[in-house]
């Protein structure tokens, strides 16, 4: 259980970025985040990911309060931030320096098969597509098994094509570890089929307007043809 209670986030040029902000979010649930430009949205998540420290308010995960970056909560962002100077494969394994070479370079190995890259930990990040590159920081995220993943409109600057891809990869790594995710988004539809719960913020400062709980269920339990009407 993640649970962010009167987070508030004042800039040190006087902007009120978050005010008075709580959500409990449950192991396994995948809230949506919407909200007009400027709302807040990704000073939330970057608060939530220890790389800016809230003004007021708490974030507990599970029975401890966060007050760092915590290796159990992970944050990709619109543009992918990987190494340039480390390949493929080390930029997926940064995370796992501490395991044996052996063990890391397996779960590395399998994680490009996952993202459908297979064969590609040698490569350069520079010989990497923008839909690639997305992918390999989602693996790299990943692969630490995150309790918590934090997604900052990861796939905003993709085409349609590489994101409805990408959603797919991500529908299914959730079956696969049931890792709580909250999703900042401007795509409704992804919003839609993504997620349990969407939290639609205000314009300013950063507070919840609503909180809808999706209707249907989600993607990953209906086939394609339940999803004929929205379409
Ligand atoms: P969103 O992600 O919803 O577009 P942001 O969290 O990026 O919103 O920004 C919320 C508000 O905080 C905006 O007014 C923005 O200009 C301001 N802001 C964001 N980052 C900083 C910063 N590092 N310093 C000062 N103001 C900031
Ligand atoms: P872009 O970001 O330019 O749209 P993509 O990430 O969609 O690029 O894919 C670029 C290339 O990656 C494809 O042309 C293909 O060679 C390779 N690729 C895409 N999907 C897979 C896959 N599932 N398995 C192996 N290679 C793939």
């Amino acid at each position: 259980m993640l649970e962010l209670r009167h987070l508030a986030k004042i800039y040190p040029n006087g902007v009120h970025a978050l005010e008075d902000f709580s959500l409990s979010v449950g192991q396994g649930e995948v809230v949506a985040i919407i909200g007009g430009s400027g709302c807040g949205k990704s000073t939330l998540l970057r608060v939530i990911a220890g790389l800016e420290v809230p003004s007021r308010g708490e974030i507990r995960l599970g029975e401890q309060a966060l007050v760092e970056p915590d290796a159990r909560v992970n944050i990709v962002f619109q543009e992918p931030r990987l190494f340039p100077w480390l390949t493929v494969a080390d930029n997926i394994g940064f995370g796992l320096r501490h395991l044996d070479r052996s063990v890391r370079d397996a779960q590395v190995e399998a994680a490009l098969a996952r993202i459908g890259l297979p064969g590609y930990g040698g490569r350069w990040v520079r010989e990497l597509s923008g839909g690639q590159t997305q992918r390999v920081a989602l693996a790299r995220a990943l692969v630490t098994h995150p309790s918590v993943l934090l997604l900052d409109e990861p796939f905003s600057a993709l085409d349609a094509m590489t994101r409805a891809g990408l959603q797919d990869h991500l529908s299914d790594l959730w079956q696969e570890n049931g890792t709580t995710m909250l999703l900042v988004t401007h795509d409704i539809e992804e919003a839609v089929v993504l997620a349990d719960r969407i939290v639609v913020m205000r314009p300013w400062p950063g507070r919840i307007l609503d909180v809808v709980d999706v209707p249907l269920p989600r993607r990953r339990d209906r086939n394609s043809s339940d999803f004929g009407e929205l379409k």
